[in-house]
């Protein structure tokens, strides 16, 4: 746990943090006490406040947040020297609030103080810029719990059969190129294809969701930044990239445009590794368009991060499209696309009337 700043710096040391459970330390020193010598009300809150709301962070998910909204103290005695201990537990927890209650002691086992407090949790941290409703978000499975999408950093040619089906080369390091958040769309939503944008074509693919932020990744660390992983679909203009590719122009938003990066729900890494032999398909109006096996990309989730690494930071929040196998084709208004990948789930959209 991070002591908040004003705890650290009376010297508040968390010892245990865990199943709603804490434990805190803290040497009393002559500017922890008052004209009486005995440590400060204030200094005892804090100790209490860390220690109670330690135990409340310790009981709720990781991503989860929460602040103190009531906090009643018993004093019972005073102290003047040697290390004070304060324990914490959660004996109530609800959906959006937690009651805790501890003790401070001292060495010779005298209770100092008694609390009981409440804890408001969210979701999210209330404070970022993702709060506001139209910010673009991944949905983590099983929690519901909303995660703001920073960037979306995405690959091509990363299957050989793709490659071949487009008339390309590998490439070493891999394509890399960027999709803006408002792209994002989620299941049971619509693609919206702009007027005169000509073809656009499905590219189903394993999408990687950063846990953690981190510059120039090597391989081997590369797993400990992965959050989860989603099924997405990486929808190309594919008339408006051929034409810029033919004038050797950038084909940002043959990629970019609104509604052209549906993603599933996130399933969490522990429950499916590292991104290789997953079966991933793509069906358009119930026929089956696509489908490959993940070990087949050329360049692993792993070596993605690398790569993508040196050029950006990847932070929390960040989606790494990973690249589609063979069987691209165009889609039309009207069309209901499934994709589906193993140990993941699905993502169905479809693709709306102009
Ligand atoms: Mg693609």
């Amino acid at each position: 746990m991070n002591v908040p700043p004003f705890n650290s710096y009376l010297g508040v040391e968390v010892v245990r943090l865990e199943n709603g459970e804490a434990a805190a330390t803290l040497r009393l020193a002559a500017h922890h006490l008052n004209a009486r010598g005995v440590a400060h009300g204030g200094v005892i809150s804090s100790l209490l406040d860390t220690v109670l709301g330690g135990a409340v962070i310790s009981a709720i998910p990781r991503e989860w947040w929460c602040a103190t909204t009531s906090l009643s103290i018993q004093y019972l005695d005073g102290a003047g020297e040697g290390l004070l201990t304060a324990t914490g537990r959660v004996i109530r927890k609800g959906r959006r609030i937690a009651v805790a209650e501890g003790e401070v002691h001292d060495e010779s086992g005298r209770t100092l103080a008694a609390a009981q407090g409440s804890w408001h949790l969210w979701p999210h941290h209330p404070g970022r810029p993702g709060r506001a409703a139209s910010a673009a978000y991944v949905v983590r499975a099983g929690t519901g719990e909303r995660l703001r999408v920073g960037k979306i950093l995405a690959v091509g040619r990363n299957y050989a059969d793709h490659i071949v089906e487009m008339g390309n080369r590998p490439e070493v390091p891999p394509v890399l190129f960027t999709k803006p958040a408002t792209a994002i769309i989620h299941d049971g939503g619509e693609i919206r294809i702009p007027a005169e944008a000509g073809e656009v074509h499905h590219e189903v693919e394993l999408v990687v969701l950063i846990g953690k932020t981190g510059r120039a990744i090597h391989e081997d660390e590369a797993m400990n930044h992965v959050l989860g992983y989603a099924v997405g679909l990486d929808m190309t203009l594919r008339e408006v990239q051929a034409e810029a590719k033919r004038k050797g122009e950038p084909w940002a938003l043959a990629k970019g445009f609104d509604s052209s990066a549906p993603v599933s729900t996130v399933a969490p890494r522990e429950d499916v590794g590292d991104g290789s032999g997953l079966e991933l398909t793509l069906e358009v109006n119930g026929e089956r368009r696509q489908a490959a096996n993940t070990s087949q990309m050329l360049h692993p989730v792993p070596a993605l991060i690398a790569v993508a690494s040196r050029w950006v930071t990847l932070e929390r929040g960040d989606l790494l499209f990973t690249g589609t196998p063979a069987g691209v084709g165009p889609v039309k208004a009207g069309d209901v696309l499934v994709a589906a990948l193993e140990k993941v789930g699905t993502l169905r959209v479809t693709v709306a009337a102009d």
